[in-house]
């Protein structure tokens, strides 16, 4: 008696059209050091910060919330995704 197995190896498709234009603007090259979205390859960054008064007509800071977060990924899906530099940490000595 032969049963099914509940589990199966699933072919690697072809990337849809998106998936493909977002590969290519990821492996595009980028100065050393340059933070870049790991999920849709963006480049620009938000700080987010609660709390923030103005006091005797300047801008004191408040807590910050995120930092670092790709601006893209939060307005179009709303996740904050952490950007990488794409470079190992220093080594510990
Ligand atoms: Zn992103």
């Amino acid at each position: 008696m032969t049963e099914k197995p509940h589990l199966s190896i699933v072919p690697k498709r072809d990337p849809t059209p998106k998936e493909a234009v977002i590969e290519r603007i990821k492996a595009m090259p980028r100065p050393e050091g340059m933070i870049q979205c790991p999920h849709c390859g963006g480049r620009a960054k938000l700080t987010i910060e609660a709390g923030s008064m103005v006091v005797k007509g300047k801008l004191k800071k408040g807590a910050i919330i995120h930092r670092n977060i790709c601006a893209t990924c939060w307005k179009h899906r709303d996740v904050a995704v952490q950007m990488k530099s794409g470079l190992e940490r220093p080594e510990m000595v």
